[in-house]
């Protein structure tokens, strides 16, 4: 927001905020609520016009759409941010160097300029006071290189300490960008970037490459009944269960809202229906209870879909593929999963080829 509000503006302009998501039923999360004030309260013209487009013409206005908002108008910022700073830091360091250096390159010309004198006047040195500030004058020239030097040096390996430091942070704040806050594995930017790797790699190297998509079944009704913040829980302990089965180098990735994507790069199908069943049905065979309470919340179930990537198809197609067998999984009842050119099969298996 521009400025500070006063106290009493800024609960009117809460309200307002938390009125207007009540009316588009988005859920009240820390998230959400950023971009629901900046809308309210004026404060980002280009998220407003955005958002105002999108109740005009009535498209969505969904969890998924406020997440597409948050990402262009908070993450995709305080990255901008970081690398301003980071760029005026190492502007800032490296002006300090090169001024270290012009000073020392002041002071060697000096000592040149003393060394050439020095020689200059060596035959004129007849006697042995003359000789002596002489030697006086160069052992006086030598010592204010040498500590030009040393400050030098210092100097140089701070510049370093520092510029490192800044990359450190830079790459801290690019990982946070990447990484969905709620669960903690990818977020769609990397999954996007993940699918893009895995397809390069199969195109030139013929490695294999799978996706899973996975859903939580009538997640709606489970939310509805225990509240957004168990739902929280719920879809942290999908996103554990995808992480126990998937390798280091698959990408398990947040979707959407409950949903989530896995990319397997150097996988094929069979390995990828192995690990989509194991996540099934451990998920399926949990006991949920409730965090603060300890209150039985019973079981939750997953639908998914399973899919190959087919050389020469693009990633479009590969998601689509994979989004038409979790559909079929849910058209056939939830809790299975369905894998290229399977049929659906019964409740709790594993579809048929
Ligand atoms: P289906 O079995 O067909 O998938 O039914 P569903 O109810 O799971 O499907 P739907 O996509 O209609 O509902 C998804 C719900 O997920 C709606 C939304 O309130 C909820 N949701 C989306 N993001 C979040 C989140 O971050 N936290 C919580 N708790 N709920 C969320
Ligand atoms: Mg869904
Ligand atoms: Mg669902």
């Amino acid at each position: 927001m521009n400025g500070r509000l006063h106290t009493s503006e800024g609960i009117t302009l809460a309200q307002k905020a938390l009125e207007l998501m009540s009316t588009h039923d988005i859920a009240p999360t820390p998230q959400n609520y950023s971009v629901w004030i900046a809308y309210a309260s004026d404060s980002i013209p280009e998220l407003c016009e955005a958002l105002q487009k999108q109740i005009d013409r009535g498209g969505p206005i969904d969890e998924e759409f406020c997440d597409e908002l948050y990402d262009r108008f908070f993450t995709f910022r305080r990255i901008q941010d970081a690398v301003l700073d980071t760029g005026g830091a190492m502007s800032r360091e490296l002006g300090a160097v090169v001024k270290t250096l012009e000073a020392a390159e002041r002071d060697t010309a000096a000592y040149g300029e003393a060394l050439a004198g020095a020689s200059g006047q060596l035959d004129k040195a007849t006697d042995a006071a003359t000789f002596k500030k002489m030697v006086e004058g160069l052992v006086q020239a030598t010592a204010r290189m040498q500590r030009r030097s040393r400050d030098l040096e210092k100097r140089l390996q701070e510049t370093t300490h520092e510029v490192d430091q800044l990359r450190h942070n830079l790459e801290k704040v690019r990982e946070e960008a990447m990484t969905d806050a709620l669960t903690g594995v990818a977020n769609r930017k990397r999954f996007d970037e993940a699918m893009r790797k895995a397809r390069r790699a199969a195109e030139l190297q013929g490695e294999d490459f799978s996706l899973i998509l996975c859903d939580i079944d009538h997640f709606k009704r489970f939310n509805d009944t225990w509240g957004h913040q168990t739902g929280d829980q719920i879809i942290r302990f999908v996103a554990a269960c995808l992480c126990r089965f998937s390798k280091d180098y698959h990408v398990v990735s947040r979707y959407g809202g409950e949903e989530f994507g896995v990319v397997l790069p150097g996988t094929d199908l069979d390995e990828a229906r192995t690990i989509a069943e194991k996540v099934r049905s451990t998920v399926e065979s949990k006991r949920l209870l409730r965090k603060s309470t300890n209150e039985d919340l019973g079981h939750i179930t997953v639908s998914l879909g399973v899919s190959e990537y087919h050389t020469g198809e693009s990633i479009e197609s590969l998601i689509e593929r994979c989004d038409t067998n979790l559909y079929k999984s849910k058209q056939s009842g939830r809790n299975r999963i369905t894998v290229d050119a399977d049929t659906p099969g019964a409740e709790g298996g594993v579809a048929a080829a």
